[in-house]
């Protein structure tokens, strides 16, 4: 009888417990929607190497290892999505057509160049205006 008392007991505090902490969990910033998601991957990080730790030492099964380390990797997949879902797309960025330098056109034929030449390479004339 006693022992089921103390266990009625141990559960009521269970369930205030977690009534309250269900409560008291602050809202993920607005400010950074991620931050909470990496928190998450960092824990579940952390989840991995414990589960590396223990599987060394022998205290795991290959099976429950295994089992174990899939279930992460899917949680781990399930933020990442999470995390690629919050943050802003790329904006595709438009192709800039170099704006052609008048200095480099040849003033005889027309050609353009990348650089500003002495002589042109289309027609041979020089270029640049002879300023004496
Ligand atoms: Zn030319």
């Amino acid at each position: 009888m006693i022992l089921a008392g103390a266990i009625l007991i141990l559960i009521g505090v269970l369930l205030f417990v977690f009534g309250i902490r269900q409560q008291d969990l602050p809202e993920p910033e607005p400010v950074s929607p991620t931050l909470y998601l990496e928190q998450r991957k960092a824990r579940i990080y952390e989840g991995l190497r414990d589960l590396q730790f223990e599987y060394r030492l022998g205290k795991l099964s290959d099976e429950d290892y295994q089992h174990t380390k899939l279930e992460l990797q899917r949680e781990l997949a399930g933020v990442m999505a999470e995390v690629d879902g919050l943050l802003p797309k790329e904006k595709a960025v438009e192709p800039r057509t170099p704006v052609p330098d008048p200095s480099n056109q040849c003033p005889h034929c027309g050609a353009h160049f990348e650089q500003a030449m002495k002589f042109c390479g289309e027609c041979g004339k020089q270029m640049t205006e002879a300023a004496s």
